[in-house]
Order: structure tokens, then sequence, then C-alpha cells
């Protein structure tokens, strides 16, 4: 829509961040503009499957978008963090990232074994990030139903890596 098209065209491409080489999407303009921010929820939720129980959110960014898909579909958003920041965690998963690498974290008792989430994060690059957090849903008995994201980087093998995950993304480019 024309809407949307225009929320994207907020995004920012900036060259060597944060490594020389890299070009990092920047979809801070677009979370700072209302209009903008209300139409990609708005369609982040529409990827929602119906029968999904909860929000799963990653930090940083998906949780600004995973808590307002929660909010505007009536789901309760839980966070996936990293590490030292969440009690009682029940897992934790190392994972690769296109710079470097990182840590996830999930707490205990917070997905219920057989809920339906949904993963909800800004953007899918190589898919490492999504695959741990699917990963930590899976380790204590949840079901990934989706994984819904803004923006997908095609070329860096983000939907082969999570080729066997229903993989809903906005835009690609
Ligand atoms: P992946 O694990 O390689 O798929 O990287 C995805 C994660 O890194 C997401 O949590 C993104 O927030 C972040 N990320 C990677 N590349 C970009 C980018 O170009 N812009 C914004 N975030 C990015």
């Amino acid at each position: 829509s024309a809407d949307l098209a225009a929320a994207f065209a907020l995004i920012r491409e900036i060259p060597d961040f944060p490594e020389p080489g890299v070009l990092f999407r920047d979809i801070g303009p677009l979370l700072a503009d209302a209009a903008a921010f209300r139409t990609v929820v708005d369609a982040l939720a529409g990827t929602v499957p119906d029968r999904v129980d909860l929000v799963v959110a990653l930090e940083a960014r998906g949780f600004l978008l995973g808590a307002a898909v929660g909010y505007a579909r009536n789901l309760g958003v839980v966070a996936v963090r990293k590490p030292g920041k969440l009690p009682m965690v029940a897992h934790r998963v190392d994972y690769a990232l296109e710079y470097g690498s990182a840590t996830f974290e999930l707490s205990d008792q917070i997905v219920a074994p057989g809920q339906r989430v949904v993963v909800v994060d800004d953007v899918l690059a190589t898919g490492g990030t999504v695959r741990a957090a699917c990963e930590l849903v899976e380790h204590v008995g949840g079901e990934v139903a989706a994984v819904s994201v803004v923006l997908e980087l095609a070329g860096l093998g983000g939907r082969d890596r999570l080729a066997d995950r229903d993989v809903r993304t906005l835009l690609t480019v």
C-alpha cells in the first residue's frame, strides 16, 4: 500500500555500521514517525496467524514492535533478552551474528508448554537471531507458530536458515 511504502521510505541506510563493510538498515526514523509506526505495526500484526497464544519479542528493537503487535492482537508479550537481564533463566543459546556473536536467554515458567508463539523482530539478516529465539521457545516446550519481521535482508540467507519456519516479512530488500 501507499502508506507502507511511505513508511519504508523512512528506513535509513548507514554504511559501515556497526562494522566496516556492513550496510545497516536503521528503522529508527520509521518507529519515530506516528503514521509510519502505526501502519507498520498494523501490517505486522496482520501477519500473525489466528491461533497464536503469545508474542515473543527479541531485544532490543523487537521489543518495540512486539509489544505493539501484542497489544494490537490482544496477546501477551514475552521478552527474549541478552545475558544477565532476566531472572530465573530457563535456557541460554549462543549464536553467530553477521558481525560477531551473541547470547539470548528466556525466563522459566513464562512460556507454558504447548503455547503457540509468534517471534517478532525488526530485521531478518542471517537468521541466527531468530533461530536462537525459536530454540529457546522450543526448549521450554513452546511451539513457534510463525516468525514476523518487518524487514528481510535477502542474500544473507536468513530465510534458508529458517527453512522449517513460517517466516512472514513485510519488506524484502
Ligand atoms: P541475524 O541474526 O543475522 O538475522 O540478524 C538479525 C538481528 O540483528 C536482528 O535482531 C536485528 O535487529 C539485527 N540486525 C542485523 N542487521 C541489521 C540491520 O541492517 N539493521 C537493523 N538491525 C539489524
